[in-house]
């Protein structure tokens, strides 16, 4: 069968016959005299589009056959004309020669191998066996967008067989038979089957968005072209948004939030200043009293009520000390807190009086109340509480 995408990467359209058509688990399994869709291989994934009117979901090799998998069957021996998705195969062509690209040059300033290759939906990842810096992966892109803008041919062809063993090449494996080499001139030479732009210009952009270290070496993953331009205009939109919500230019967006931060720790410290007075006043109206206490803050949080119970049981030793806020979607969060008794056992003894849930240690428990206030203030008040 004849590997039209071998030809030229950029034969959208062609006509075959159909050689045979089976029903298989992903569809129907077409093998035609000849194709131009690309197979999923060499981290590069399957091309779809229009076989005879019918979709082809996936394309797939297997020693040396191509197969298509439509949605519905095509007549053996009959004449089709095909139509790949030409969007995506071309940003698998860009994205696919931004990866040479960039291997080639990360492999000629650090030796190191691409080890793991992916084009994904969102980004390409590349995996390589050794250790770069951030600074020296932006000279990488510097040079690699440099080659792209230079605009020079790539070359892709099966060398014949004295040429190929001169030749320093890059390669995943041990190949054997005719090595099909893709080169871009003062940037990459390695053996590949996958598709390719016939110029680098047409990769239009190489940006690096993150690096992280991944098996002894890095993950690098990356943008080219038409994704590359997509995902600019994503994150224009995002930094338009926060710059009109900052009122702030796009390029002090960080100083704006930086500057928001220290506003808004400023007023927290206010604020606990505020709650600290408000639990300092209601420490000194309370009466003198041998009976243990609660009290009802409605608008506190748990943090503020864990200091009003601290604070009073540091006046009121002895005493078991509840303090509960609320009624929030029907029920009251409340701390506990006593220097004797087991909190533990006590804020059981409540939950199962009050439809509650929570627990803690033996000086202070924490949960909530799944009752009214009239019933919560009168099991306090069976219990021998006084409301504070
Ligand atoms: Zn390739």
């Amino acid at each position: 069968m004849k590997k039209l995408y071998y030809d030229s990467p950029y034969i959208r359209e062609f006509e075959a016959t159909v050689l045979s058509c089976e029903k298989g688990k992903k569809g129907y399994e077409v093998v035609l005299d000849q194709t131009a869709f690309y197979p999923e291989g060499g981290g590069q994934p399957t091309d779809t589009g229009v076989l005879g009117g019918v979709k082809v979901l996936e394309v797939h090799e297997k020693g040396g056959i191509v197969t298509h998998y439509l949605e519905a069957p095509l007549t053996v021996g009959e004449k089709v004309c095909g139509t790949i998705d030409w969007d995506n195969r071309f940003i698998h062509m860009q994205e696919h020669s931004g990866e040479h690209l960039v291997s080639g040059l990360i492999h000629e300033r650090f030796g190191y191998d691409n080890v793991g290759f992916h084009m994904g939906a969102e980004e390409v990842t590349i995996d390589f066996n050794g250790l770069i810096e951030w600074d020296e992966l932006m000279e990488i892109e510097k040079k690699a967008n440099d080659i792209i803008w230079d605009n020079r041919e790539i070359y892709a062809d099966f060398p014949p067989k004295e040429e190929l063993d001169a030749l320093d090449y890059r390669s995943k494996k041990e190949l054997t038979g005719d090595v099909r080499i893709v080169k871009i001139p003062g940037g990459d030479v390695c053996a590949c089957c996958g598709t390719h732009v016939k110029r680098t210009g047409e990769i239009g952009l190489v940006k690096f968005l993150s690096m992280i270290h991944y098996k002894g070496g890095v993950r690098i993953s990356l943008l080219c072209g038409k994704r590359a331009m997509a995902d600019y205009e994503k994150k224009r939109e995002e930094v338009q948004k926060i710059s009109v919500m900052l009122s702030a230019k796009p390029t002090e967006i960080s100083a704006a939030v930086d500057k928001m931060k220290g506003e808004i720790s400023k007023l927290q410290e206010k604020l606990s200043e505020c709650y600290r007075g408000m639990i300092e006043q209601k420490v000194a109206g309370m009466e003198e009293s041998d009976n243990n206490i609660y009290v009802i803050e409605k608008e506190f949080g748990a943090q503020h009520l864990r200091q009003l119970v601290n604070r009073i049981l540091e006046e009121k030793k002895g005493k078991t000390i509840l303090a509960l806020s609320g009624n929030r979607e029907g029920g009251f969060l409340y701390i506990v807190g006593s220097q004797n008794e087991d909190m533990r056992l006590f804020s059981k003894e409540l939950n199962a009086l009050l439809s509650g849930r929570g627990g803690g240690s033996p000086q202070m428990a924490q949960g909530t109340f799944f009752a009214d206030e009239e019933t919560v203030c009168t099991i306090l008040n069976e219990k021998g509480f006084y409301r504070a």
